[in-house]
């Protein structure tokens, strides 16, 4: 029954924490221990809490729990890739992904259960968003890839990107605050530099990026620069058009001088023709830009086929000729469900 009441200590800042053991009659600096220990150390329980008298470890065991994530079922691909699924503290389910090349590991995160949006060619469309993921449940993903890459590749995870489960951009305050947490000193240090948030494209909440100075890289999931054709695609697009999106760009550009990534991905029969490449090389003209085009994993119905080469072909032309940089990724974890758009906790 008490169970229920006891606080998520985790959603307290280090403030808070210090304020927490004055009013408890004790020395501020304890909350900066246990700030440490839950941050910097991802303790998940009190007893580790060595430096804590036994009477204090129990008081905080009284007063709070230490919800963390579970890394449930971890599937590894042929090429390297590995798969989490991470069970939340009330038992939903949510996946990560750590991508290994030679010179880097990086950790693809979800930042929903789920996603609001409906990309037609997504996977994870097809589950209800069902709610966001808190700041530490964000953090937890990227702590547990970490551990993994020093495990099985002797090296610590060198980038983050945002590409998992969810629209990081519609649960925007608690992405924020782990990217706080995983670039603070107090968290993992990592450098804003290395983290890339993937987005459909909220043009109101890329203006408030601009505004709030983030110093992480922008990625749009663009896939299309004719309205009528993004709209069939991706169907909020008739609410956030192509235009707003431009605009929001500019800005973001104006305000950050960061350079934007497009993700696209070429179906045949959709965005395959040489209208549909003057169409990307135009809405790229007013930034530097770069274009990833990646590779279509098919999600279970054929309604979507990865163009043919010929076409690919016509898109890096197309944009090389235009001085927009481009390149074409491979897709990874392919065989466990683990590529973009595949996440949708199969397994
Ligand atoms: N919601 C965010 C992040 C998650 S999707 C976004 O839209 O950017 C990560 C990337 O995978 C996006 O570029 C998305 O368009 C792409 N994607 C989705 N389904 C895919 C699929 N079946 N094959 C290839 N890429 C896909």
């Amino acid at each position: 029954m008490e169970e229920i009441k006891k606080k998520d200590i985790r959603a307290l800042t280090r403030e808070q924490l210090r304020e927490f053991f004055v009013s408890n009659g004790d020395k501020a600096f304890r909350g900066n221990q246990v700030y440490e220990w839950l941050w910097q150390k991802a303790a998940y329980s009190f007893d580790v809490m060595t430096n804590l008298s036994k009477e204090t470890r129990e008081m905080l065991e009284a007063n709070f729990v230490i919800n963390h994530i579970k890394v449930d079922q971890m599937q590894r691909s042929s090429d390297g890739t590995i798969k989490n699924a991470v069970r939340l503290h009330d038992d939903l389910i949510v996946e990560s992904v750590l991508i290994p090349t030679k010179s880097r590991t990086t950790a693809c995160v979800s930042s929903q259960v789920g996603c609001s949006l409906d990309c037609r060619f997504c996977a994870t469309a097809r589950l209800k968003r069902m709610r966001n993921l808190n700041p530490d449940e964000i953090y937890d993903q990227v702590v547990a890839i970490d551990n993994e890459s020093r495990l099985y590749f002797d090296r610590p995870l060198s980038n983050i990107v945002f590409m998992g489960m969810g629209e990081p951009l519609m649960n925007y305050n608690n992405v924020l605050k782990a990217i706080d947490k995983i670039t603070s000193s107090d968290g993992l240090g990592m450098s804003p530099k290395r983290i890339t948030v993937s987005t459909s494209g909220v043009p109101k909440l890329i203006r408030k990026m601009a505004d709030d100075e983030v110093k992480f890289k922008l990625a749009v999931s663009l896939h299309s620069a004719v309205d009528e054709i993004r709209t069939s695609i991706m169907p909020f697009n008739a609410k956030f058009t192509l235009s707003d999106l431009r605009e929001s760009l500019q800005y973001w550009y104006q305000k950050t001088k960061s350079r934007i990534t497009y993700e696209y991905v070429v179906w045949e029969g959709i965005n395959d023709t040489q209208k549909d490449v003057d169409a990307l090389v135009e809405f790229c003209r007013f930034a530097p830009s770069k274009v990833n085009l990646i590779e279509y994993n098919p999600i279970d119905d054929g309604e979507f086929k990865q163009a043919s080469n010929a076409a690919i072909d016509r898109y890096v032309n197309s944009l090389e000729r235009n001085k927009i940089t481009v390149t074409v990724r491979r897709s990874r974890g392919k065989d466990i469900d683990a590529a973009c758009g595949q996440l949708a906790n199969k397994s």
